[in-house]
């Protein structure tokens, strides 16, 4: 298995902190994407701006790093266009919570076949360690000259209220675990998250690795805790979303991580397209041909029967 591990690593040299918690999400993700035995041809990791967002640099596959806050749109650019690859998102709290959010909510809607992993350390480490999102009403790291005054968004909470239907949380320095929370949420069908909780060695000296040390629990050792939705009907996904929620609220002396909640019954937004346009899922755009010999690839008669899909009928009386 080792050598299949090494198949997803570069030769990148990195400028992350030494023990920052980056690191072990890296080192789950390659082994993950060696376990699922991915083509590293076939799968696309798409960042933001932050320091989590050097990630794509990290892994031997195809890495897209763009514009902050963007990741989770370009993604689901990505995988609209081709919906064969595998995408996965890398972002921090503040670029995916921040000036992201808006997408953050909106893939969660449209249930987009993308895995989402939130590198949570509740800073902006890349910019000298300001409170992101995640830090909550209060606290002070040290680089803040003041207590911060905002209450912190709660990522499991909003993603299951956006509509994700694949929420779990991992911790970066527990590697093993989170290579299975992400193998489950790239094989899940439809917008996964997987929260990470990531130390900031830097700039983060309320949450460390010794503050998570004896307070982080796994959920799947709790007796009786099934966070997946067997039938779609409206008690079980009632009971399953409240169970959930209560876990999410949950911190201080325990913090669980392992999955919060899984809904497999919701169609893709890939699936949603393919019942407007029979045409999608036999010939997604970007494996249609342009043109043929000079000749456009596609017949005027399928062209005109695509386009027809889109025409509106407007009543001008
Ligand atoms: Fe990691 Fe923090 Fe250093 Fe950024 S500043 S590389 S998040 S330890």
């Amino acid at each position: 298995m080792a050598s299949n591990v090494a198949r997803y690593k570069t030769d990148v040299w990195s400028d992350w902190c030494p023990g920052c918690g980056d690191f072990g999400i890296v080192a789950a993700m390659q082994k993950a994407f060696a376990e699922l035995d991915l083509d590293p041809a076939q799968t696309v990791v798409v960042s933001g701006i932050g320091c989590s967002s050097k990630t794509p640099h990290f892994i031997h596959a195809n890495g897209v790093h763009t514009l902050h806050g963007r990741a989770i749109p370009f993604a689901t650019g990505i995988k609209l266009a081709n919906p064969r690859l595998t995408v996965v998102v890398n972002g921090g709290d503040g670029d995916l919570l921040g000036i992201g959010a808006g997408h953050f909510v909106a893939v969660g809607r449209r249930n987009v076949d993308i895995t989402v992993i939130l590198h949570n350390n509740q800073v902006y480490g890349l910019t000298k360690g300001q409170a992101s999102p995640t830090l909550r009403r209060w606290e002070q790291v040290k680089s803040l000259p003041r207590p911060n005054i905002q209450d912190a968004v709660n990522p499991i909470a909003l993603a299951i209220a956006s509509g994700y239907t694949f929420v779990a949380r991992g911790y970066a320095l527990w590697v093993d675990h989170l290579k299975e929370l992400i193998k489950a949420a790239i094989r899940h069908k439809g917008t996964a998250l997987i929260d990470v909780l990531q130390p900031c060695v830097t700039y983060n000296n309320l949450y460390t690795a010794d503050f998570y040390k004896g307070r982080l629990y796994k959920l799947e050792e709790e007796p009786g805790w099934d966070p997946i939705v067997h039938e779609p009907s409206i008690d079980e996904i009632d009971e399953k979303v409240a169970r959930a929620w209560e876990k999410a609220l949950e911190w201080g002396q325990r913090i669980p991580v392992g999955v919060f909640y899984v809904n497999p019954h919701v169609e893709t937004y890939e699936e949603r397209i393919a019942k407007l346009n029979p045409l999608y899922q036999e010939k997604p755009i970007a494996l249609q041909e342009i043109e043929e010999n000079g000749t456009p690839a596609i017949s005027r008669e399928d062209f005109i029967k695509l386009f027809n899909k889109y025409i509106v009928e407007v009543d001008r009386r």
